[in-house]
């Protein structure tokens, strides 16, 4: 049996699900095909924190900030509660003076690039937070960061897509992708039936590479591994999303920095916290290349705890809940790849957004849906094009 489309995006995490809804959007007709069910990879498994904060000040902050506007526009859009909240994310810096002067210079220079932040110091960082621990000595601010609940925005985005005469196929594995004589894409392969479409969009998340090697393209796609606990409804633990200063050390896989156990070290354990819109709290983060497992690992966990009771001390008279890993699609030069492939006409990839893929969701939908539309782009892609790893951009896995 054959189903045509004059679009088929493969993948119904939160990446593929916008570049669906933002096709049909524009008129195109537009197929989704799921492996299992929608939100049933990395997105279903993750945060909701919409961040400009955590992104290298430049391309990858503007392209956060762009995001983010399109975002509060969705969430007028899309016609369903997504547990939106826009209040704000903090850096918490610890008393350490090399810290202290990295956060700054880190909040300057985001500032010049157009972000809306300050330094909070003193006083106003416990009245800001009183429950952070008494040495913490200043915080970096971003005004502009949000939150959500990642299952509603996909959920939302694809139900929205359908209503603009998108269809959906869940539980239909892509076994392969299909060209033709002249070595164009034309569809792609379950085991029980075609999908004919002149342009095909890889949006598999860390599995993307699988689905490429279909057609012998190298996409350098690895999983890094990520986990969670939920902690019980708690009035004000937080009052919005903070990291460590040194999150972004762990995030950019600089080790020997921030003076952490080695265990710590060695799992990228950084403090996260991110209250949610139901009272409950997340907390976070680790990072790890352990291959596709999602099996939690106790002692991860308890990293996990006990580095969120250093700025959390009330923490330890609250219950964890629940606890979930997740699978971070990781690219060498942190970049996502959203781009069509230049040596198979009709095939694009939109993937590698490891941890921003929440809040990137909305540019790289809009990007693919220009793109394939033969519109001017919201921003440049050059940054964004697969063949830079051709070009020779980094492509060893750092931590
Ligand atoms: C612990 C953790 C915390 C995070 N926190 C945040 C955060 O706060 N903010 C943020 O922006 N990002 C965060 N992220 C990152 C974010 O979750 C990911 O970047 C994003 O979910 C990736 O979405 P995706 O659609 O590319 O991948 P996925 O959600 O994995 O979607 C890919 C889909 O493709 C399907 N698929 C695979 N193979 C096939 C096939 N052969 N045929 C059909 N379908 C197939 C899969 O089943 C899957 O549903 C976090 C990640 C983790 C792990």
């Amino acid at each position: 049996m054959s189903r045509t489309a004059d679009a088929l995006v493969i993948g119904g995490g939160v990446i593929g699900s916008a570049v669906f809804y933002y096709l049909s959007k524009e008129g195109v007709r537009a197929a989704l095909v799921e492996r299992g069910d929608i939100c049933s990879g990395t997105s279903g498994a993750c945060d909701g924190n919409i961040l400009s904060i955590d992104k290298e000040p430049g391309y990858d902050s503007q392209l956060a900030l762009l995001s983010q506007r399109l975002l509060r526009e969705l969430v007028a859009e899309l016609d369903c509660d997504v547990d939106y909240t826009q209040r704000g994310s903090v850096l918490v810096v610890e008393p350490d003076a090399r810290q202290e002067a990295m956060a700054r210079d880190w909040m300057r220079r985001q500032k010049e690039a157009g972000l809306p932040m300050r330094y909070i110091e003193g006083r106003e960082v416990f009245e800001s937070e009183p429950l952070l621990a008494r040495d913490v000595i200043g915080l970096v601010e971003c005004a502009s960061d949000s939150s959500l609940s990642p299952l509603a925005l996909t959920f939302g985005l694809v139900e929205a897509a359908k209503r603009l005469g998108g269809a959906v196929y869940p539980r239909t594995e892509i076994r392969e992708l299909l060209r033709d004589r002249a070595g164009s894409i034309r569809g792609a392969r379950s085991s029980t039936e075609e999908f004919a479409a002149p342009r095909v969009i890889l949006a598999a998340g860390v599995w993307t590479p699988h689905l490429a090697g279909t057609v012998g393209l190298d996409v350098p796609i690895q999983p890094r591994k990520g986990h969670i606990l939920v902690g019980e409804r708690t009035p004000d633990l937080g009052r919005r999303k903070l990291q460590e200063f040194g999150y972004l050390m762990a995030k950019f896989g600089q080790k020997g920095v921030r003076g952490v156990e080695p265990a710590m070290e060695e799992s990228g354990v950084a403090m996260v916290y991110e209250p949610t819109g139901h009272g409950n709290f997340l907390i976070g983060s680790s990072r790890q290349f352990v291959g596709f497992d999602t099996q939690c690992d106790l002692e991860v966990l308890r990293l996990l705890a006990k580095r969120a009771l250093r700025f959390f001390p009330s923490l330890r008279n609250m219950k964890v809940i629940h606890s979930y890993a997740g699978l971070r699609p990781w690219t060498p030069d942190h970049y996502p790849i959203v781009s069509a492939v230049a040596s198979i006409p009709g095939l694009y990839i939109a993937a590698g957004h490891e941890g921003d893929g929440i809040g990137l969701a909305p540019i790289t939908g809009r990007l693919l849906s220009e793109m394939i539309t033969g519109r001017m782009t919201a921003m440049s892609v050059d940054p964004l094009r697969l063949e830079r790893f051709d070009d020779g951009a980094e492509k060893s896995a750092s931590h």
